[in-house]
């Protein structure tokens, strides 16, 4: 299982969905984590309530990028009501709350990083991208990327 697992990361560590800038982004969100080196910047289109287009870019370790890639994936089109809920149940289950192996419905192939929770530096690296959503849906920046 792990093994598969580990797979669907690299999987999305080397063939990212929906990376790159997005023209004409309504939001935009960047976060670094400066313990692993880690840079995401987030992009939305928002229609609505609707999460009509989402990208990432940046660059960091698999653990980041292959989150960042399957975040995208799992709210591209849905509500920013569903978006917030998966960013709230996504950090929970980091937080080592509930099982992540049931959730497995609801956030896909995410459930990949649950073995991420087995070590607490890499949970920063897996939650990195849902912050910078977080703040892109609030209408923040991301101020820890003004650092220099
Ligand atoms: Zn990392």
């Amino acid at each position: 299982m792990d093994e598969l697992y580990q797979e669907l990361i690299l999987d999305h560590y080397r063939r990212p969905r929906n990376r790159g800038r997005l023209d004409g982004a309504d939001r935009t969100a960047e976060l670094h984590n400066p313990l692993c080196g880690d840079e995401i910047v987030v992009d939305l289109k928002l229609e609505g309530e609707t999460v009509a287009e989402i990208r990432f870019d940046g660059h960091g370790c698999a653990i980041s990028q292959a989150s960042a890639s399957m975040m995208t994936e799992r709210v591209k089109g849905r509500s920013v009501g569903e978006a917030r809920a998966a960013i709230e149940l996504f950090r929970s289950l980091m937080r080592g709350e509930g099982d992540i192996e049931k959730a497995a419905d609801f956030i896909g192939d995410l459930v990949a990083l649950g073995g991420v929770r087995r070590f607490p530096v890499r949970i920063k690296c897996a939650t990195l991208p849902w912050n910078a959503l977080a703040l892109a849906l609030e209408g923040r920046r991301g101020e820890e990327a003004a650092e220099p």
